[in-house]
């Protein structure tokens, strides 16, 4: 290979790296597991970090005048005291999956080990309000770049775990308008059929929940079935 072809070689793959990278347009485990059948449009409403009492509870309300069921994502050490909303989400439908219990990244992420410790100290918060294990999770932070063992510890222990190719970026854009939600949402789902939306539920964001009844609208007018993650 000439010098030329290597330096566009090159270019061509950090390119390709970053646009990937830049619309989010990756998407691992994404198959029949998670209740998607190919060809139709669905969407899965998915929200990380709760429960919180400002949050989830206004978030549930909206899902329920909807008649839509969504994906909660828990975080374990914010249960205590809230079990009641946890017991909500499953009562009315919702998937409860697997966040974290610490989701201290340093700690989760320092060995397979460790991060079986935390997924099943969670799972065990759900289990004792819901009365059943969850089998799916989700990485805080997102799969995208972790290490194979890691994400191999986590199929090996069964669960099925899901990224995400469309955000709110409620975590991403700081004081963030209702509206602003909805047009992240609306740019980063662009052309596709199968949406992974993620949404966080956890304290201080109030505007994801002023923003939902919005963000159902535009699927529904779009022709998205909701879906949740099993
Ligand atoms: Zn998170």
């Amino acid at each position: 290979m000439n010098r030329r072809v290597s330096a566009l070689t090159a270019f061509m793959i950090i390119f390709a790296v970053i646009v990937i990278q830049y619309t989010g347009a990756y998407l691992k485990d994404m198959h029949m597991d998670i209740g998607y059948a190919e060809g139709t449009k669905c969407v899965f409403l998915t929200f990380d970090d709760g429960p919180s009492d400002g949050v989830t509870p206004r978030v549930l309300d909206v899902l329920r005048d909807e008649g839509v069921k969504a994906t909660f994502f828990i975080v374990g050490r914010c249960a205590g005291g809230r079990e009641k909303i946890i017991e909500r989400e499953a009562a009315e439908g919702h998937t409860v999956g697997v966040h974290s219990f610490s989701h201290d990244y340093k700690e989760i992420y320092s060995s397979p080990a460790a991060l079986l410790d935390d997924i099943e100290r969670c799972n065990d918060v759900i289990e004792r309000i819901t009365g059943r294990r969850s089998k799916v999770y989700r990485f805080p932070g997102g799969s995208f770049t972790l290490s194979a063992a890691l994400t191999d510890a986590v199929h090996g222990a069964g669960y099925t775990y899901v990224d995400w190719n469309a955000s709110v970026r409620d975590a991403e854009i700081p004081g963030a308008s209702p509206a602003d939600l909805l047009n992240a949402a609306k740019s980063t789902s662009a052309g596709r059929n199968k949406v992974v939306l993620l949404c966080h539920d956890g304290a201080g964001k109030r505007a994801t929940a002023d923003a939902l009844k919005d963000i159902i609208a535009f699927y529904r007018a779009g022709g998205y079935k909701f879906c949740t993650v099993k």
